[in-house]
């Protein structure tokens, strides 16, 4: 029977996120019964959407809840076998006893690394690809701002849109993220929005205006892109990372989209599951010919997830925030 590290809320974070928020906690694990299996989770993601749900949603003293991916290690079912990889909503833990239900299996790219299945050619990219080409309805050759454009989804719905030919401008918050977005993925113009205010910087990038603006932060991003929206624009609204830790992502110019025709539209990667096998063929494509770049963020250990989701928050992942609970 293992004993497994587990990472509690337990407390509600005011703002920023800080390390006294998290508590480790070690915990017997039992043996998978009838029916059962037990998972070792090798990697877990780190999310921003998982800071709203510190506020209200994850509850406290229990292991918290987020992707992860893991091995298969003891099996009293025939949906799973041991060494099946599968993924799961279970991390922030090192092992957990399931049922069948809750559990997808993963039949790894043996052409590609195994955790680009947990961004990439996982939900992270579907969501970049369903945002931008089925919500944003992207066309070739059109104007296209992306914000958060170094990260996960972000780099992603960029370099979705560079392979449709269109203009790109990204944003992002450190010169060496803007130096990775310029000079490797090749985007028309990068925005350090750290040094040079967003406004400002975005009108000087976009001088026809924007077709698309794939909104990853809100506020002073949105009031941004607001001002430069061509007649019938597309905002497909990703997330609104900025007011994550305070409530605060509001704009004051909503009605620009009026008499512009803008369709701003919210969505989540569930939305446009119908298009999931068209995302993991043309995904995995573009992956293996180079076309998509790609990087990670892992630090090791169940200790180290409480700082990568402070980390997340203050940008100090490149691409994908992992953590990596068992090699
Ligand atoms: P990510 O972009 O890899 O990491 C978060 C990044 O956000 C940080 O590295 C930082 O990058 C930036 N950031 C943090 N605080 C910020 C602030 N106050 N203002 C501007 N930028 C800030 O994370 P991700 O997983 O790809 O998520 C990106 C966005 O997509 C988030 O808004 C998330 O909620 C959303 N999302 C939505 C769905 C959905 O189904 N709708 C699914 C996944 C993610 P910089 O250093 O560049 O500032």
């Amino acid at each position: 029977m293992p004993s497994s590290r587990e990472i509690h809320l337990v407390r509600r974070p005011d703002g920023m996120p800080r390390p006294e928020d998290f508590a480790e906690v070690e915990t017997a694990v039992g043996d998978a019964a009838d029916g059962q299996v037990l998972v070792q989770n090798l990697y877990m993601s780190v999310d921003p959407a998982m800071r709203p749900r510190l506020t209200a949603g994850q509850a406290l003293n229990e292991a918290m809840m987020g992707g992860a991916l893991g091995r298969v290690v003891q099996s009293k079912t025939d949906a799973f076998a041991v060494g099946d990889l599968v993924t799961s909503r279970m991390g922030f833990r090192e092992y957990f006893v399931s049922g069948e239900k809750g559990l997808t299996r993963l039949t790894p790219d043996p052409d590609l690394p195994l955790t680009v299945h947990m961004h990439a050619l996982g939900m992270t990219g579907f969501t970049a690809y369903g945002g931008i080409l089925f919500i944003g309805q992207l066309k070739d050759g059109e104007q296209v701002f992306v914000s958060t454009a170094a990260g996960a989804v972000g780099s992603v719905a960029a370099q979705i849109a560079k392979i449709k030919d269109c203009y790109v401008v990204g944003s992002t918050g450190s010169a060496d993220k803007a130096a990775w977005l310029k000079d490797e993925v090749g985007l028309d113009a990068v925005i350090n929005y750290k040094e040079t205010p967003i406004r400002e910087a975005l009108e000087a990038a976009t001088p026809k205006g924007l077709d698309v603006y794939f909104e990853n932060v809100g506020g002073a991003h949105l009031e941004a892109a607001l001002r430069r929206m061509n007649t019938l624009g597309r905002i497909p609204v990703c997330g609104m990372i900025s007011g994550y830790n305070d409530g605060q992502s509001a704009v004051r110019n909503l009605s620009n989209i009026i008499y512009s025709r803008v369709m701003l539209r919210g969505f989540v990667g569930t939305d446009f599951m119908h298009l999931y096998g068209d995302f993991q063929r043309d995904m995995a494509g573009w992956l293996k010919d180079g076309k998509v770049k790609y990087q990670e963020t892992i630090l090791e250990g169940i200790d180290n997830a409480p700082a990568a989701m402070i980390g997340l928050m203050e940008g100090r992942n490149t691409g994908k925030m992992l953590v990596r609970l068992a090699s």
